[in-house]
């Protein structure tokens, strides 16, 4: 089992975010999307998951099936407006066991509350998701990843704006993961947490600047190069060279 991406470009408006990426996620390993502001960083995960369809090159999720793959977007594009409470919300992880319209059953419930009692929110089960911190929020989607038990788990900036405490348990979660055999990759900006968590790394500037053992990947002349990259990225205005020859 392992996702590929083989020679992947996707472009917004024929202008690539990300191009020409080569490479594999093994199947158990934990692996950090680490670069700049405007990297692909998002723009690759939902690649990956489909929501986006490459201009050329493939995904491929080997060995994955679909419903085995859980994505959290970054929360700012997660709507939090919706009537919804804390257990419902939880429960929508079983979906693609029970199909949209199916029942949850007794033992589905019971699987929400004790996934809510492992990000220590048992309490919480009947309120409005409206009225959560966005820490609280985040464990809440977290203990939804656990009712799915999703093979492949995919982070987008997990732990922005969400408190320390959150932070450490729910990073606690992620190494119990990867003990259990998951392959989770999480975008991330926070040195420590890839170093103490994250074995692997993808250092992303549009394309791969580095990729491999998280203490090779996250040396100075690799971070270096990849911040050199985003500043050149506005006056080269992202056209991909390659692609515009094909064309
Ligand atoms: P990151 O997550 O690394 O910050 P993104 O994948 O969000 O980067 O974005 C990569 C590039 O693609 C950026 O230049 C961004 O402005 C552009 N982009 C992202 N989403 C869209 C979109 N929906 N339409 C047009 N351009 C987009
Ligand atoms: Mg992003």
């Amino acid at each position: 089992m392992n996702v590929i991406l083989d020679n992947v470009t996707v472009s917004y408006q024929r202008h690539p975010a990300v191009h020409h990426v080569c490479g594999e996620f093994a199947a158990g390993e934990a692996t950090a999307i680490f670069g700049p502001n405007g990297a692909g960083k998002s723009t690759l995960l939902k690649t990956m998951i489909g929501a986006l369809e490459p201009d050329s090159g493939r995904v491929l999720l080997n060995g994955f099936k679909r419903q085995q793959i859980a994505y959290l977007p970054q929360q700012s594009e997660i709507d939090r407006s919706l009537p919804v409470n804390v257990l419902d919300l939880v429960s929508t992880g079983l979906w693609q066991r029970t199909g949209l319209f199916g029942r949850v059953g007794s033992a589905g419930w019971r699987a929400a509350r004790a996934a809510l009692a492992m990000v220590g929110l048992e309490d919480f089960a009947e309120r409005p998701i409206s009225a959560l911190s966005s820490g609280q929020f985040q464990r809440v989607l977290f203990a939804r990843i656990l009712v799915q038990d999703a093979r492949l788990i995919l982070l987008d900036e997990p732990f922005n704006a969400v408190d320390a405490r959150t932070t450490y348990d729910l990073l606690e979660l992620v190494r119990a993961w990867r003990e259990q055999g998951r392959t989770v990759i999480a975008v991330l900006h926070d040195y420590e947490q890839v170093r103490a968590f994250f074995p692997q790394t993808l250092l992303l500037a549009r394309e791969v600047v580095a990729w491999g053992p998280t203490d090779k990947v996250l040396c100075e002349a690799n971070l270096r190069q990849a911040v050199d990259k985003a500043h050149h990225w506005h006056e080269h205005a992202a056209v991909c060279h390659v692609k515009a020859e094909a064309a």
